[in-house]
């Protein structure tokens, strides 16, 4: 016997789903949905074998994995990387440029050992570098990238020591370059370079004119914390030259700020820095290597337009005008063409990590039509014979739009009567609740009769959104996805599952932090933002898992504890061509006891004094001792178990 499946609405297909939530449109083919209605990763992109990502969520589950957890994969991670040179590579062919590309990865972007070291590893075939932005992650860098012909680039805040590491590093025959960030850095280099009898390979940032439209764009300009203004290069370059350094000065850089959504802006940018190149060369600098920042945008919404969703350029359009304007500029000053180095983080690492989280619940206004009775106060029958005129509507042939909207407002008259009657003790609580449940059973019953194609007046459109749900999301915003909070970012966002059923239910994400502001309302939507999304009826046996997908870059590691939420669990995947998958590392999320020391506070101090507190209440008789061991179980637990909610 063949069961009817009923949730499953025969004309709604994945196609439907993927349309819907932009799938292709974002993706960049290494994710679509499968017949099962699942979502599929595909490693190498469309044309590889597809793996089914709820069953690798199942597997991963039942070693103990629990939600959320944050999955990376890493071949995609790997392909975004070759996609990147590729791109300079039929740039460079094209355009017949008489140099090469030589990247180098932000270390800010991703700080984890894992993400790094296979970035080195598999960027080792293009001597593919790292930059630095702190003392910190000048460390990271020394200790993973070992490679003579691979470039660090030195950027951000820098004291004596720093500069001192660095040239010492490049004794250890490693490629560090330290970019002259401040005019006060050259003083430092001078002295630091004395005191060692060596000194670093030297690079200048250029602070540009051009000014970038995008989030970032205060990172540039005049107002930059970062950058030579012009006058400062030149003086720069007359210490540089007094203290016989000039020789080592190889690097021009500049950065425009992140996910730079005009290329136009760009363009000027690479003229300007071009004819700043040509001018170092003239002033008796080597040179030898242009680095134009990170900035290289990810088109989250898939829109291709400029808005901060979104990019109204393609990575090989940004790879051609990088290629094309620094030809033509060195060109027609008859000069030899730099190597050119990106220092792209967003758009190599956005992809590769995929934050899956569970639905704790759904909260949602009660709409249920209570039983009738036989005294009922006016409002409450009024209410219930502008329901019955509601049904009476949706077997009309169209629907009319102002019919529904006298409905409603009848039904909204008859509430405030209701309200009122309450207000004068006319109606008691039992009435009250009813005229309120009968009302957005109306609600209810109107919006499922609007029309979906046609543009809606304001009022109706609110009434839908006011009657959307509430899901409970097991995640903390504020942890794993900081930049929805800090800057209104949009990720795309979708169930993984059941999308071979149609997802009859508006809804946002309310996360577990007590904060008001701790919540997913803004969604994709094609170049704009709408704040609710599409999602199924939530049952409370079933599991209901969503994704929030590129959030690979800067989410993880500037996420913070508010309320005491830790780190999640993550994993490392790489995925077979025989449709396997290996699990190469597991990260396991902070425990409470991490987040509590973290903070000063000691767990066996913690644990000793809940123990002297139980010890009196039993003395006292207010506590049975195999209680008080109950409680002292359980924070024990408690305090071992990650900062999520687990069942
Ligand atoms: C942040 C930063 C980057 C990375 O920018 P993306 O937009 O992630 O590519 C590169 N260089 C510098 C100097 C930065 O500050």
């Amino acid at each position: 016997m063949v069961l009817k499946n009923t949730d499953q609405s025969p004309s709604w297909t994945v196609e439907n789903s993927s349309e819907l939530y932009g799938l292709d449109r974002w993706g960049k083919g290494y994710f679509c949905i499968n017949e099962k209605g699942n979502i599929a990763v595909s490693p190498k992109g469309s044309s590889s074998k597809a793996h089914d990502l709820m069953q690798l969520l199942n597997e991963l589950e039942s070693r103990k994995l629990k939600f959320p957890l944050l999955i990376r994969f890493d071949d995609i991670l790997e392909e975004c990387l070759i996609d990147l040179h590729k791109a300079f590579k039929n740039a460079i062919n094209n355009y017949e440029y008489q140099g090469k590309y030589q990247g180098v990865f932000p270390i800010k972007c991703n700080q984890q050992r894992h993400v790094v070291e296979e970035l080195v590893t598999c960027g080792a075939q293009w001597h593919f570098g790292l930059e630095a932005g702190s003392k910190a992650e000048l460390l990271i860098a020394l200790s993973i990238l070992e490679d003579p012909k691979a470039l660090l680039i030195c950027n951000g805040y820098k004291d004596q020591r720093y500069i001192e590491t660095a040239i010492l590093a490049r004794k250890l025959g490693r490629q560090p370059v330290v970019v002259i960030e401040q005019a006060s850095d050259i003083e430092l280099i001078i002295k630091s370079s004395i005191l060692i009898g060596a000194s670093p390979l030297i690079g200048i940032r250029a602070k540009l004119s051009s000014q970038s439209s995008g989030r970032w764009s205060d990172s540039i300009g005049d107002k930059s914390k970062f950058g030579l203004t012009i006058p400062e290069i030149l003086t720069t370059i007359k210490k540089l030259k007094k203290a016989n350094l000039l020789n080592e000065l190889k690097l021009l850089h500049f950065h425009l700020g992140s996910q730079i959504n005009d290329i136009g802006i760009l363009k000027d940018a690479l003229q300007e820095a071009g004819q700043i190149y040509v001018e170092l060369i003239n002033l008796g600098a080597p040179m030898g290597y242009l680095d134009v920042g990170g900035g290289l945008g990810i088109d989250y919404d898939g829109s291709q337009t400029a808005s901060t969703a979104s990019t109204n350029y393609s990575l090989q359009n940004y790879a051609n005008d990088v290629v094309a304007t620094i030809k033509e500029c060195c060109e027609s000053n008859k000069i030899q063409v730099p190597t050119l180095i990106t220092e792209s983080g967003r758009a190599v690492a956005s992809h590769f990590s995929i934050l899956v989280f569970n639905i704790l619940g759904k909260n949602s206004l009660p709409s249920d039509i209570p039983r009738k009775e036989e005294k009922e106060c006016l409002s409450v029958k009024n209410l219930r014979e502008t329901l019955g005129h509601i049904n009476n509507l949706e077997n009309e042939e169209k629907q009319d739009l102002a019919k529904l909207q006298e409905a409603w407002n009848d039904a909204l008259k008859f509430k405030a009567d209701a309200l009122a009657a309450f207000r004068l003790g006319y109606v008691d609580l039992i009435e009250r609740a009813k005229a309120e449940q009968l009302t957005w059973a109306c609600a209810k019953k109107i919006v499922n009769q609007l029309p979906k194609d046609i543009l809606l007046p304001e009022e109706l459109k609110k009434l839908s959104e006011s009657l959307a749900g509430t899901y409970y999301a097991n995640l903390s915003v504020f942890r794993s996805a900081p930049d929805t909070w800090a800057i209104d970012q949009v990720f795309p966002i979708m169930p993984i599952h059941r999308l071979n059923e149609e997802p009859n239910q508006l809804g946002h994400f309310a996360d577990l932090t007590c904060d008001s502001d701790g919540k997913l309302d803004q969604f994709i939507d094609n170049g704009k933002v709408k704040n609710l999304l599409a999602l199924h009826e939530f049952k409370p046996d079933d599991k209901y898992l969503i994704g929030l997908f590129l959030g690979g870059a800067y989410q993880e590691v500037m996420g913070n504890l508010h309320n005491l939420f830790g780190s999640t669990n993550a994993v490392h995947i790489r995925l077979t061509n025989k449709g396997k998958y290996k699990v190469e590392h597991v990260i396991r999320g902070n425990t409470k006891s991490d987040v509590l020391e973290y903070l000063e506070h000691d767990p066996e101090h913690l644990l000793e004094r809940l123990r002297i507190s139980s010890e009196s209440a039993i003395q006292a008789g207010h506590l049975k001792i195999h209680d008080a061991q109950k409680l002292m179980e359980h924070v024990e637990t408690s305090l071992r178990q990650s900062t999520y909610l687990q069942d």
